[in-house]
């Protein structure tokens, strides 16, 4: 659900739980600040539920009522991101994957370009096994290309969710896709 600065997401869990996810999407010079002065007292699950449901006032009920239906803590959690298109001079003895390399806004891809870099670094270390130094540049070849798109994309989707126009910026993705 998206609204003018705000969103509201739930995501069925492996195990079957569901994970209720609250967004903020705020200008850049009241973010620093931001969980200290927003009145969520994060120690205390039951009142941050009551103060996150307050935050999302006007809302319809049936959605606020995921937040009140939650049962666990509510982690406070900042966006970062690393520069989309990082690269680095590739080293024989050294690489990253997943976030480490590029840490992108979580919109869907970054725990699947981690595993694809797991998998795809094992591959290329069994396919030269007295050369690593080879198959890790040539991970890091096709890392490079594979997650600098996917993390271009992410930062298109981030800009649409934290625009004041998010939900007809939304469909209209939909529409096109
Ligand atoms: C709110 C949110 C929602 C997300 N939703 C999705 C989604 O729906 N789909 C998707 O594909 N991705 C999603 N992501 C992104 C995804 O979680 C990450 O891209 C993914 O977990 C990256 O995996 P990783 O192994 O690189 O890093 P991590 O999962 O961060 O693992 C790194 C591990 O290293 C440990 N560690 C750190 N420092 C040290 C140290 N010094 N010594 C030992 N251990 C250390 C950490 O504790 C951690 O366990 C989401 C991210 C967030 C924040």
């Amino acid at each position: 659900m998206l609204g003018d600065g705000q969103s509201l997401s739930a995501q069925r869990n492996g195990d079957g739980r569901v994970r209720v996810y609250l967004s903020f999407y705020l200008s850049s010079h009241t973010v620093d600040n931001w969980f200290a002065t927003s009145g969520i007292p994060f120690g205390d699950p039951v009142a941050a539920r009551a103060r996150l449901i307050d935050l999302f006032t006007g809302w319809n009920p049936r959605f606020t009522a995921l937040i009140a239906a939650c049962d666990d803590t509510a982690v406070p959690w900042s966006i970062t991101t690393l520069p989309v298109g990082l690269t680095w001079p590739s080293r024989p003895d050294v690489t990253l994957l997943g976030d480490a390399a590029h840490l992108m806004p979580p919109v869907g891809q970054g725990a699947n370009m981690a595993l694809l870099d797991g998998a795809l670094l094992g591959v290329a270390l069994a396919a030269h096994p007295n050369e690593f130094p080879a198959a890790v540049e040539k991970y890091e070849r096709e890392m490079f290309e594979r997650t600098s798109a996917a993390a271009h994309n992410s930062a298109q989707m981030q800009e649409i969710l934290a625009s004041p126009d998010a939900s007809r910026r939304m469909l209209a993705f939909f529409q096109r896709s």
